[in-house]
């Protein structure tokens, strides 16, 4: 059950689908509020002027759509309670460690455990690790435009699943991964990237329907997927 507020489930929503997803796996562990996923160049620059960021716009996981890092809270907020953030971090690190979702925290910046050599400690911020490859892969700097896919004429069967395959990078690997995971079948993490593994465990899956194996996620091979969950 998640025990998120309205703004903090809008907030979360403006997040990369990985981050969606583990904080929703925290929020359903622990109360907590979702501070700010998306920033833009005004409020970043402002940020940067009151010396809340060491970032100007376009250098902060939080200037990309979806944004590549969050800041989040115990509920109930309490700035001064340390103790309360620091066993968050634990229980997000729970989650990420089982979702196998790369974060760093900036509790812990060199995350090398100890939470007393860091020059700015910033205990609301989780970001994925590294963002600016999650940032390039998968999003655009806040306000710009989304990249427009060039128009196509799928079929039916192709209309709610893109053919993916080797090489395939983006935000429909990662959902492809997951269902891959869900049905039992190790994709070799859920990282948005389809190499090796995750073309082993779809031929996997091909052989299991009875499907040519090729290792290409299409149509057929979607929706038996979709079959198994
Ligand atoms: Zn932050």
């Amino acid at each position: 059950m998640s025990t998120l507020d309205a703004a903090s489930a809008a907030r979360l929503r403006a997040a990369h689908p990985l981050l969606q997803r583990l904080f929703e796996a925290a929020a359903a562990r622990t109360p907590i509020v979702i501070l700010e996923s998306q920033r833009g160049r005004a409020a970043q620059e402002e940020a940067f002027r009151k010396g809340n960021s060491k970032a100007h716009f376009g250098d902060s996981a939080h200037n990309w759509s979806p944004s590549v890092a969050l800041d989040v809270a115990p509920k109930p907020l309490n700035w001064n309670d340390r103790k309360a953030f620091i066993a968050l971090s634990v229980i997000v690190f729970e989650e990420a460690r089982r979702l196998e979702i790369p974060i760093r925290w900036g509790g812990d910046w060199n995350m090398n455990g100890v939470l007393t050599d860091e020059k700015l400690s910033d205990l609301p911020h989780y970001e994925l690790h590294r963002w600016r490859d999650f940032a390039k892969r998968d999003c655009v700097l806040y306000g710009e435009t989304p990249k427009v896919k060039p128009p196509t004429a799928p079929t039916p069967a192709e209309t709610h699943y893109p053919v993916l395959r080797r090489g395939s990078k983006g935000t429909d690997v990662i959902e492809l991964q997951r269902q891959l995971k869900a049905a039992g079948i190790d994709p070799g993490g859920i990282d948005g990237s389809y190499g090796d593994k995750t073309f082993a465990a779809v031929r996997e899956l091909q052989r299991r329907r009875g499907l040519e194996r090729d290792g290409v996620a299409g149509p057929a091979t979607r929706a038996a997927l979709a079959d198994l969950l």
